[in-house]
């Protein structure tokens, strides 16, 4: 598996930290949750999840965390506007960001941090402290306090940006005249009126801590001091995952990320998204107007992670002719299934799919290569159908590659039956059955399973249900 390194400005081939022990930690920048998340944000979301299936495909297993960043400028602001309480302020926007994911099939990950979390707080306390204390750092006198980036030679290495080149950045406030080097970022901002209750205490006085520290302290906290992949959007590279680097490193003296990984922009209509130039949407947006949360995951993946996406809704249009494409070809298939007696697929019928699919994804996750084999095979498929030339090992050989490469796309039908949970409950304790080698028990809960109208299929990748009856 090979991914382009934003750190090297390279494709690498990727081993991860502790080959041996087949996990993969994977931190991915989340929401600041101050308004609803827009179509961009998901677009880097939905590659996140592209390439966390893609791992897990590949056996491996991920450790994700995505953070949730509830304070900062703007949500301090949101509610001191919305006269509510910070923590009630954002609660909404929390909640809106797990629905739209949900609607996009974005597979949860295992922990989502959030800033004001006390655990976290203290962690970025005694990363500041450390950072002073091995000079770093300093408290200036508008009483924050600042990382000293003259002291850590790396910065701007990810970037590749020239330290005498750089401008304000926009996330820091106003009061930049206190600080040693413009280039300096707030790692504790002291509290002022404006932020109201909003503060915590520490060496420092009262205040709160700045963007960058939170990531580094979360991702720490919970994935160690170094991790395998780190994502976000290109617009996170600087100064935020510059900045990460800046205070992990500063604090642990060793390498924080092995691969950096960033997704390109969102564009609509070929423009970058403003609210001032009325194309700005979100997920509800687009649903708003007749589209599917499936087909609009389909128009956030199918373009390469780092090529910028024009999203249009024509292009929302031909999201939907390809899933079009995609269902028929599974109904057919499912037919002949249906029609003939249900044999299992010869080694030899299922050995002529070739592995194109997820060789694509191992390049670098690319999916435009993955796709174009899916739909050529869709073709070729499709004519064998016409012409009578396909049997029902072979369609069955042809599905069971969908239920494979399905786990990373993610696109059956909406109107796919639900597995009730009690089954899934029955399916968990059978798996927990196997593992300990219950044989017997095993078969007793498959009966059960039965009985509740499921069929369970035990496959190289686990336990697959299907309705009883449907194939
Ligand atoms: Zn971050």
């Amino acid at each position: 598996m090979r991914f382009f390194n934003t750190f090297s400005r390279n494709i690498e081939e990727f081993e991860p930290r502790v080959p041996a022990a087949g996990t993969v930690s994977m931190y991915t920048c989340g929401p600041t949750v101050y308004s609803r998340a827009h179509i961009g944000n998901f677009r880097a979301y939905i590659f996140e999840d592209l390439l966390q299936r893609h791992l897990e495909l590949r056996r491996y297993k991920v450790h994700r965390v995505t953070n949730i960043t509830d304070v900062d400028d703007k949500t301090i602001r949101g509610a001191r506007e919305a006269k509510v309480p910070l923590a009630k302020f954002t609660e909404q926007f929390k909640e809106a960001f797990f629905e739209d994911a949900d609607k996009l099939r974005i597979k949860r990950a295992d922990e989502f941090p959030a800033a004001t979390d006390r655990r976290y707080i203290d962690r970025m306390i005694d990363m500041i402290g450390e950072l002073i204390a091995r000079g770093l750092a300093y408290q200036a006198d508008d009483k924050s306090v600042y990382f000293r980036i003259k002291k850590f030679p790396d910065y701007g290495r990810l970037a590749h940006f020239d330290l005498t080149q750089l401008q304000s950045t926009g996330r820091v406030k106003h009061d930049e005249y206190d600080k040693e080097h413009i280039g300096d970022f707030a790692l504790w901002k002291a509290w002022d009126a404006e932020d109201g209750d909003v503060k915590w205490d520490s060496p420092w006085g009262p205040g709160r801590p700045g963007w960058h520290i939170e990531c580094s302290a979360m991702s720490m906290t919970l994935l160690g001091d170094q991790i395998d992949i780190h994502c976000g959007g290109v617009d996170n590279i600087f100064p935020h995952h510059e900045a990460e680097i800046a205070q992990s490193e500063g604090v642990t003296g060793k390498k924080f990320v092995r691969y950096w990984l960033h997704c390109a922009h969102l564009l609509v209509d070929g423009q970058k998204m403003a609210k001032s130039l009325g194309n700005f949407y979100t997920v509800p947006d687009v649903l708003a107007k007749g589209y599917t949360g499936r087909e609009l995951r389909y128009a956030l993946l199918r373009v390469h992670y780092r090529v910028p996406l024009n999203f249009t809704w024509e292009g929302m249009n031909e999201s939907r002719e390809s899933l079009g494409r995609i269902d028929e070809w599974l109904g057919r298939l499912r037919e002949i299934v249906k029609r003939g007696n249900a044999q299992r697929p010869t080694p030899n019928v299922q050995s002529s799919i070739q592995p194109d699919f997820e060789s694509a994804l191992d390049d670098d996750l690319n999916i435009s290569a993955a796709l174009g084999f899916l739909f050529e095979s869709i073709r070729e498929t499709n004519r064998a159908m016409d012409e009578n030339k396909l049997d029902s090992a072979s369609a069955t050989a042809w599905l069971d590659w969908w239920n494979r490469i399905n786990t990373v796309l993610d696109l059956e039908p909406e109107t796919q039956v639900v597995v009730p949970q009690e089954v899934t409950q029955l399916t968990e304790e059978r798996e927990k059955a196997r593992c300990e080698k219950n044989w017997k028990r095993s078969d007793e809960l498959r009966d059960r399973i039965s009985a509740l109208g499921w069929e369970v299929r035990d496959t190289k990748d686990g336990q697959k249900l299907t309705p009883r009856g449907a194939s």
